[in-house]
């Protein structure tokens, strides 16, 4: 029995090893992408000073904290942000492991990181990259269509796809007819196709409500503080409901990530 417990604590620790180290690349990735370089093969370098990072720099949640945020090479600071990544994306593939097993995260593996990678992209640059959400999309087909365990069924895969991008095209040339702009990115419309893929048509209606429900509220939020201490600077706030851009992209994610763990669908009658 204290085995078994042993055994479980070491993988689940070899999990979370994993999941950090992944963040560690979801950040080069991210920022690679957004200053438009080679991302998949190109070796880590300092984000400051472009020098080849050591094994010992390059560690995850290890290297931001020996140095206690600054950068081993030049003395840059490093945002804490690359910590965070780390650290989150630790714990999403220890929960993950805890909640479905080795296999189903193995499976779902890629789609995590591509989801990891569509959230930094988009709050930093407002840019959800094709190679991301297509890429994504055409892997989730391949892996259906090799039968792996825990995705869609092919129709349901290809209906989900389907319905994915119909949605979010349908919702942004209503918009374009009443204000004459687009209300999401054609991004966003990449990625809920990718959703629908990844997780099955029902899911699409939860994500969507989710997101634009956190998404609202934050937005809500956010103006009310900027209305605050503009006033107490007696200055005009800058932005309002109408003109306050967010990258959506960055609800969806986490949307989708936070339903795939708790999958509400049965709840809510959306069964098949
Ligand atoms: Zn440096």
């Amino acid at each position: 029995m204290l085995k078994m417990v042993g055994n479980c604590w070491f993988f689940l620790v070899c999990a979370f090893w994993a999941g950090a180290c992944f963040g560690s690349f979801i950040n080069a990735a991210a920022l690679r992408i957004v200053r438009g370089q080679d991302w998949m093969s190109a070796p880590s370098r300092c984000f400051a000073c472009n020098k080849k990072l050591t094994w010992r720099q390059n560690m995850p949640l290890i290297g931001w904290l020996s140095h206690l945020g600054k950068a081993g090479c030049c003395e840059a600071e490093i945002p804490i942000r690359y910590f965070w990544v780390e650290l989150v994306a630790g714990l999403i593939l220890a929960g993950h492991f805890v909640v479905f097993g080795a296999q189903l995260t193995l499976v779902f593996l890629p789609f995590l990181v591509l989801c990891g990678i569509i959230f930094l992209t988009d709050m930093e640059a407002f840019h959800i990259p094709d190679i991301a959400s297509l890429g994504g999309t055409i892997l989730g087909l391949i892996f259906v269509l090799a039968e792996l365990p825990g995705l869609p069924g092919l129709r349901d895969a290809f209906i989900g796809g389907v319905l994915g991008f119909a949605m979010i095209y349908a919702i942004n040339l209503s918009y374009r007819f009443w204000r004459g702009v687009d209300g999401m990115g054609f991004g966003d419309v990449k990625l809920m196709m990718m959703f629908g893929v990844w997780l099955g048509p029902m899911m699409l209606l939860p994500i969507l409500f989710l997101a634009s429900t956190v998404g609202a509220l934050v937005g809500v939020g956010y103006i009310l503080t900027q209305k605050i201490s503009s006033k107490s600077a007696k200055m005009p706030p800058q932005s309002d409901i109408t003109t306050l851009a967010l990258p959506f992209g960055c609800f969806l994610v986490p949307a989708a990530i936070f339903l795939h763990f708790f999958d509400m669908t049965p709840l809510l009658g959306l069964t098949y």
